[in-house]
This record gives structure tokens, sequence and C-alpha cells, in this order.
């Protein structure tokens, strides 16, 4: 076990500077508080958050992710809390072993369904720093060498979930030996014949060809150095088990049938030694063709730098070979760790360093990454982080990660903060800049929501966004917005219908019936009668069942002498004809310009009056037709242009002849509505020349009406009149 005194060697070793006492702090807190305590193997309980703390170490962090290490599970094993380490350590290493505990609880759900929504969890808890995660790969990475205590179910699931989860992340986060180091321990549990296996012949082909490793590394060496690059160091070893098992697996290949069991590192100074390197060994030995990478003009998004390629080397033997320089090859083992050794700028060789405020876009840029999948072959095909592909990762500005489906939009994202952020959003930024509503989003993206006080979202919003929550919220909102305005429509169809009956209408009343008429609640029937979707008679018979339906029919007068009614049943109504206003009969010469000799001249169906752009068409057997250039009907003769003439209206001052235009009114369905209408028709000096009405829907009728005006003016002058009438619904005028 390392003693105190080891383990502060160890950092200052690497950091001179090291706060000492807070190391000696935490080793004599955690000593204390595991007390007693055994692992499952019978050591003492405290040798675990020291070995953690030794590996940290070797990836060279900081004295407070050393700290973390040795306290991160006391508040979850021992008598410590969170209030009494933020008091002797300061709150920052507190929330640090706060967010590994809280790691913890999540490992002991073992479901595999269960494991995405795991996963996310734990990106949310290390989205406070990334300092958490590097804890528990190096804890993950102790309880997997020290595996073998455990029961063989416990060991199952702990190999499994390190496989799914852990070792890929190590891998995202650029910690490649790490990863390796993890998937090889899994995979001997997970599949321990396999391992055996491979493990054997890699054991055998070694000894078969003992030496090679050592010869190939000197001939390596000396060509480079024979060649003017002194400094390069040459490293070759075997591949691990794993690596091997896995290429077997996905290539349909027997171990014998596997040619690059080598690999082979070449480590430089600087990028141009790394292509000069190149240089030499390809042209001294064959080159495998499709084997080579320029992972140096165009590194992976893990920071990972280096060139790969593939030669026949020495002995024949197929030689994958990577060049890297020393800067690169450090990212590459300890990944993201590395980048901490140089968080105060003292950058290697001059090359670029991250400086500590560079800490958050990293971590960002790792979990982009984790849910991106840069290179398929390498990771994705064999971690569930696939199932992370369709989704993105985002940021609130206060650093919370949102998490959506691939696609996911603004709107989306203010809904998934809050329904009220999605309810009020107008605009969002993204990254700082104001982008439309409808951009997708991206990995990583920073999203900020900008509200109003009131804001209904549009209708249209739920065609744009992708999430079921958002979609749901939308469409609540329109309809409560829609359900409002038609309300105050039902309610006063209903006050009406039920006035007619002599009853009083509430909506207490209508509670005890909504079952009987399908709605869920009263403003939801209200909101169906002004639609016309349910009856206001059919509510009131379901409020009073015992009242009796006189037949509500329109029956006017005829000695009023507005109308006689044709027929009660198909509520046609004719009125006496008067095609000519002036009470004479016989023809009558239309004042209309245009036309000639003693053609046969009428208006179309939907009439027309002074004012109306007209036009004339020839018709066989019907002479000339007068119709408005509004009439659908002269669609027909488009393409016969022989048969328009050009007409226009020819009046004079004292013109005393009407002239006939259909309208179409919607109205409210009850006796009132017809005697309202013709009074506004009367009042304004209009005859009507018939009327037909049709009923639409329960509440509403359809009237047509056929008027007689002198011109456009006094007929638009009455279309205004009648469109202000309460029981007027909709108006328009009919070109036939
Ligand atoms: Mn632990």
């Amino acid at each position: 076990m390392m003693r105190q005194y080891e383990l502060v060697e160890r950092v200052q070793k690497y950091k001179p500077d090291a706060n000492e006492a807070l190391l000696n702090k935490a080793y004599v807190y955690a000593m204390q508080k595991h007390g007693q305590q055994k692992r499952a193997s019978g050591d003492p309980y405290i040798s675990h958050p020291l070995e953690v703390a030794a590996i940290l170490t070797d990836m060279r962090l900081d004295e407070s992710t050393i700290a973390v290490a040795l306290l991160h599970d006391t508040i979850e094993d021992t008598s410590a809390t969170r209030a009494e380490i933020d008091e002797i350590f300061g709150e920052d290493i507190g929330a640090l072993v706060e967010g590994l505990t809280k790691i913890k609880k999540l490992d002991l759900v073992s479901k595999k369904a269960k494991q995405a929504e795991n996963l996310r969890k734990l990106l949310l808890a290390i989205s406070d720093d990334v300092r958490v995660l590097l804890v528990k790969l190096a804890d993950r990475l102790h309880n997997m060498r020290t595996l073998d205590h455990m029961s063989p179910e416990k060991r199952a699931r702990i190999s499994e979930e390190t496989m799914d989860i852990y070792a890929p992340l190590a891998g995202r986060m650029g910690m490649q030996d790490m990863r390796e180091e993890l998937e090889n321990l899994s995979f001997r549990h997970i599949n321990p014949e396999a391992y055996e296996t491979v493990t054997r012949k890699l054991k055998e082909l070694s000894q078969r060809n003992e030496g090679l490793i050592r010869k190939i590394e000197e001939e390596l060496g000396e060509l480079l150095v024979a060649n003017g690059l002194t400094g390069a160091q040459v490293r070759g070893r075997q591949k691990t088990p794993y690596s091997v098992f896995r290429k077997m697996q996905s290539k349909s290949l027997s171990f014998e049938q596997l040619s690059d069991v080598y690999a082979f590192r070449i480590i430089v100074d600087d990028i141009p030694s790394c292509y000069r390197a190149l240089g030499i060994v390809h042209t001294r030995w064959r080159v495998v063709p499709g084997r080579f990478k320029d992972y140096i003009s165009t590194p992976k998004q893990n920071d990972y730098q280096s060139i790969h390629t593939t030669i026949v080397g020495p002995s024949r033997q197929r030689i994958e070979l990577q060049i890297r320089t020393r800067r690169m090859h450090e990212i590459a083992e300890y990944g993201i760790a590395a980048h901490s050794l140089y968080k105060d700028g003292e950058g290697a060789n001059g090359e670029a360093a991250s400086p500590r405020s560079n800490a958050y876009a990293l971590l960002r840029r790792t979990i982009e990454s984790l849910a991106e999948g840069d290179n398929a072959e390498e990771f994705l095909e064999h971690t569930k982080l696939e199932l992370f592909q369709d989704q993105v990762f985002c940021f609130t500005p206060k650093g919370q990660l949102i998490n959506l489906p691939r696609g996911a939009t603004p709107i989306d994202f203010a809904y998934a903060v809050h329904t009220n952020v999605g309810d009020t959003c107008v605009g969002a930024k993204i990254n700082g800049r104001i982008m439309p509503l409808v951009t997708r989003l991206n990995n990583g993206d920073e999203v900020e929501i900008i509200r109003s006080g009131i804001q209904v979202p549009p209708p249209a919003w739920e065609e744009i966004v992708v999430t079921g929550k958002a979609r749901a919220a939308i469409r609540r909102a329109t309809r409560a917005a829609v359900r409002k305005q038609y309300s105050g429509l039902g309610y006063r169809i209903l006050e009406r219908t039920f006035d007619r009956a002599g009853k009083s209408f509430s909506r207490d009343a209508l509670k005890p019936v909504l079952h009987r008429l399908g709605q869920k609640d009263v403003e939801d029937a209200i909101a169906a009668v002004g639609r016309g979707e349910l009856s206001s008679l059919d509510v009131l018979r379901a409020v009073f069942p015992d009242y009796q339906d006189e037949r509500v029919t329109v029956k006017p007068s005829p000695d009023e002498g507005w109308f006689n009614m044709r027929s009660a049943a198909g509520m046609v109504f004719k009125l006496p004809g008067r095609a000519r206003a002036d009470g004479e009969s016989g023809p009558e010469a239309l004042p209309i310009r245009g036309l000639s000799g003693n053609a046969d001249v009428h208006f179309s169906a939907g009439g027309a009056v002074p004012g109306d752009r007209i036009v004339g068409i020839m018709e066989k057997d019907k002479g000339i037709t007068i119709y408005p250039i509004q009439s659908p009907a002269l669609q027909k003769f488009d393409d016969e242009p022989e048969r328009w003439i050009d007409v226009r209206w020819d009046l004079d001052e004292a013109n005393n002849t009407r002239f006939m235009a259909r309208i179409l009114i919607n109205a409210l369905n009850e006796p009132g509505t017809l005697a309202e209408v013709t009074q506004a028709i009367a009042t304004g000096d209009v005859n009507i020349r018939s009327m037909s009405m049709t009923r639409v829907a329960a509440d509403f009728t359809e009237v047509q009406i056929d008027l007689e005006v002198w011109d456009l003016r006094q007929l638009n002058q009455l279309i205004g009149q009648l469109k202000e009438l309460s029981c007027v619904s909709t108006i328009a005028r009919v070109f036939a």
C-alpha cells in the first residue's frame, strides 16, 4: 500500500509546487473515515482510494483531483458528509466528491434499457466538472483490476457496464491506454473462453517470434538515425487480446488469418520530423495500400493526432505504424487529462496549450464527440454509445445540459427547459447570435431563449418541432386560444336557444350532461356549439329531457308582403317576381354599350350591377350573356376569344332600373334571423327577388338572396350593414 509521503512525492515529481498540506489532509481524513473497512479481497478499504489516486498521478493530475480521488468513497461509504468535506477542503472539492457519489448510485442500475438514461445522467453530472469523470474512470479501472473477488453476477454486470459505457468514454476522452485496459479486463469476464483462447495464441505467437519486436525496433531506429532523425524513439508491442478478438469478429477472420498483430510507434520531436520519418519508412519498405491516414493534418475530434500507415516490414511481417510527436503522444495516452498538464499555458515545445479557461469548451467537445461518432469503425459499432447518435446535447447559458432528439429546434429546447419558457418564446440566440427558431440545433450549442410577456405559440410551430413535449404544449396552447374565440359565440347561441324554450342557460346546468354530449368540460361544450359541431338544441334537450320541441320553423306572414313561403319543408322561398323595378312588363333596352342589333341580351345567373366590370359572351341559342368579370363561369370561354364582347355600363343620372345581385349569408338558425335580415334589406331600399335557405349545420343556416339594387355602391353598403347584424356570421357576394 502506498504511503502518505510516497503519494506526495509522486505528485511533486510532475508538479513541484503542489499543495502538500491538502494531499496530507485528504490522506489522513480518508484513512480515518474508512477506518477498519475492508474490501472484498480482504485488503484495507483505504487501499482502493489510494490506488485510484495513484492511477491519476500517472496521468499527472493536479493535487485537488488527487485529493478528490482519496475522498471519492467517503460520503457514500462512511460517516463523512458533504458539509464536513466543504468545511475541511472547501466547496470545490466537496462538489466533486458529491458528483462521484451521485454517479455511484447510478451504477447500481444495471438493466440494459436503463443504460442510455444512465449515461445521460452521467453526462449531466460531469457537466459541472470533467475531473469528476477522470476520477470515476480511475475508480472503475481499479475496480476492474480487482474484480476477481466479486461474485460472478457482479463481475458480469460491472464488466458489461464497463464495456458499454466506461471504456468507450475513456476512448472518447482520448485516453487510449485507459480504454484498452478497461476493454481487456471486461473482455476477460464477459467472454472468458474467447479471452483465454486469444491470450494463449498471442503468447504462442510471441514465443515463436521471440525477439521479433526488439529486432524490428532496432532496424527501424537505425534506419531513422541513418537518415538524420536522431531524436526518434521506436516502440513496438503486440496488440491486446480484445483488439485482436474484435478484429477477428468484425472481419470474420481466424486468429491465423490475422496479419497485423504488431503495432509500432515512432515518436519524434516535431511535426516536420513526423513527415520525414514517414518518407524514410515508405522509401525503405512496401506500403500496404488503403491503410494510410493523416490525423496530424486532420485531428480527430478528441484531439488525437498521428500518422497511421501499414508496411510490410523487416521479416515480411505486416506492421502497423503510428508516427507522432511527444506532445501528441501525451494527448493520445492521457487524453483530456493531458490538457490539464498545460492548463497554466506551459505548452511543450511551443505547441498549442489549453489554458484552464478552455476546460468548459473542452468538456463540450468531449460530449460532442461522445454523441457524434467520428469514427464508427473504431468505437461506435461496438458500443452502446450509438444510442446517442440520434441525439444532440445543448446547453443553457448557465451551463445546464439539455439533451434533445436530432433535428430539434430552439422551440424544442425552450419547451424542454420549461413549458412556460416554450409558450412565451419569441426568439433564440444560438452561441450568442440571434438565429431563426426553425434552426436545427447542433451538439454543444449554447441556446438562450428570448421571451416575451405574453405569447401564444403559433399553431405552425407544431410542424417545426420534433419533441412530443413541445408538440403537446403547442397544441394545448393553440386549442385554448381557439376555444376562447368560439366559446363567446357558443355561449350566445345557447343563451338564445334556452331563452326561446323559456329556460335559462348557465354553465353549471351543463356539467351533469357533459358525458351525454361527448364533451370533456363545459368550456369545450360551449366552444363546440360555437364551432357548429354541437347543436344548441341537443344541449337543450340534454339539460331538459322533458322539453317538448315545438319544431322551430320560419313562418313569416304572407300578409307582410315580403315573400311567400312556397315550401316549408325545403325552406325554399320565392318572392313575387320583380324583374323590373319600374313595375312595367315587356322588354326593355339594357343600358349597356357595345351591343349591336337586336341580340337577345340577358344577365348571368348571379346577376351584375352598375359598377361591376362586365363582359359579354356570345352563346349559341342564348344570345349574349353579361357576366361580371369575377364570374367563375367565364373560365370555360377562355379558349374562345371570338365569343368575348367588350361591353360597359351606359347609365345616365336619372337611372330608374334596378339590377339583380346574389348574396350568400351564413346566419344563426333562428326565426328572428330571417326577419332581421329582411328588415335590414328593406331599410336599405333594396328589393328581394328570391331567397332560399338550407340548413348547413345545427345552429347555422345558409341563406341565398337575389337582391335588386340600383348599383354596386348601394349593394356594398347593404352588405356592410348586414355584416354588422349580430345574427350574421359571414356574408359574401355570389358570382355565377
Ligand atoms: Mn471507489
